[in-house]
């Protein structure tokens, strides 16, 4: 079955999923990058396609992306990155290249008796560790604020913020502030920190002196591609170890013409919308999963927006299993493997889910965010079946 309303409906070109037998889901997770995160809207796609017919000279257009970015997003300076991963990297390398006065070369294996400390709150640690590690650079956990003045020292090259954290004794314009004292540049991973929009400026106008965030997530640009926006010098040194360029560590993250195009236009779209209008279309479409739950015996709906990360109105869901005997991780089960196959938020049945999304073993979490337009009712109709079946009559 065809997902309703996707773009691809009477498309040019061959159904390359169908002929590989890849199944296509409907997302009802959000922006996860095992499910190929985010869907590029029509105008995204459209921008994409009529890339892919002419060549260009990738410097030129690697310019004039970043200029054109910098000034909508109100920053010095920006580049679009195979992705924020691939933007820490970079970031991070550049650092170290402008903190040493050093050539790109030096990046990863000459960096151990340079400037290659990295000072991070030991809350912050994360996943993405490896993606600043990559360059040879050394983390250095802080707490307090003691700490962290004791952590500068003459290796340190920059400090770096996980902007989703939850915990971490020091905020962000403490974290800038004091790192600015220092003169170490300041690095803050808000990848998955939109909406709402006015994140995109937040935070380099609080003196971050680079941020990144991903493409593929809430501002639904190409999955493979990233923002890293920040200081003049700090984004010429990342683009100057970025490809096409072979010395740097950045030449196996590349940016085809087609990303770096969609990168442009998925701000474009991005910045059209509105924070009032994106929230009300979720919350209208958690609402609608929910009224087609109403009749399932005990079921009781909430609807909650996360902090930071995925800011946006995600569905909860919790009934009596004594009443409706089937657990969430099995509800998620059946949605999987139905017809259309449905995923549901990864947090479903678990304690340990996604950034501030707190959901539990009886618990199904549906992310309304990433559904296409009518998306919403299958998702109902299929849940209410699911349950309806399970209950003991
Ligand atoms: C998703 C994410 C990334 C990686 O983003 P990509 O664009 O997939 O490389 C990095 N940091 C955080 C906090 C994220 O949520």
């Amino acid at each position: 079955m065809q997902a309703a309303g996707s773009p691809g409906d009477q498309e040019i070109g061959q159904d390359y999923y169908e002929k590989l037998g890849v199944t296509k889901i409907i997302n009802a997770a959000g922006t996860y990058t095992i499910l190929t995160a985010s869907i590029m809207p029509p105008s995204v796609q459209a921008a994409v396609a009529r890339a892919a017919k002419n060549p260009v000279r990738l410097l030129e257009l690697q310019a004039k992306a970043g200029e054109y970015i910098a000034r909508k997003l109100q920053c010095e300076a920006a580049m679009v990155t195979s992705g924020a991963s691939g933007a820490l990297t970079l970031g991070t390398a550049a650092c170290i290249d402008v903190m040493n006065d050093a050539p790109v070369e030096v990046v990863p294996m000459q960096v151990a008796s340079m400037k290659n400390e990295v000072i991070i709150q030991k809350a912050h640690r994360y996943s993405y560790d490896h993606a600043i590690e990559n360059c040879g650079a050394h983390l250095v956990e802080v707490e307090t604020v003691a700490d962290y003045e004791q952590a500068f020292s003459p290796k340190t090259a920059m400090a770096h913020f996980f902007n989703a954290a939850e915990g971490g004794q020091i905020g962000r314009e403490d974290w800038v502030r004091i790192a600015h004292r220092y003169k170490i540049p300041c690095f803050n991973d808000a990848a998955a920190d939109v909406p709402p929009i006015s994140n995109l400026w937040n935070y380099t106008r609080m003196g971050f002196d680079l941020v990144t965030f991903s493409g593929g997530k809430g501002i639904r640009g190409p999955q493979n591609a990233g923002l890293l926006l920040g200081k003049r010098d700090l984004i010429a040194a990342a683009a100057a170890t970025n490809n096409p360029f072979d010395e740097g560590i950045g030449r196996g993250l590349k940016v085809a013409k087609e990303q770096i195009i969609g990168m442009v236009a998925a701000v474009d779209w991005f910045l059209e919308q509105s924070d009032d209008g994106m929230q009300a279309e979720f919350l209208k479409r958690a609402e609608s999963i929910a009224a087609d739950l109403r009749a399932v015996p005990t079921i009781q709906s909430r609807i909650l927006v996360p902090e930071i990360a995925n800011h946006v109105p995600h569905l909860f869901i919790t009934y009596d299993q004594q009443a409706v005997r089937i657990s969430p991780l099995q509800v998620a089960a059946e949605l999987r493997k139905g017809t259309p196959s449905i995923e549901l938020n990864p947090s479903t049945g678990r304690r340990e889910g996604s950034k501030g999304i707190q959901s539990d073993e009886n618990t199904i979490v549906v992310g309304v965010w990433m559904l296409q337009p009518g998306e919403e009712k299958i998702v109902g109709r299929r849940l209410h079946e699911v349950l309806s079946k399970a209950t003991q009559t």
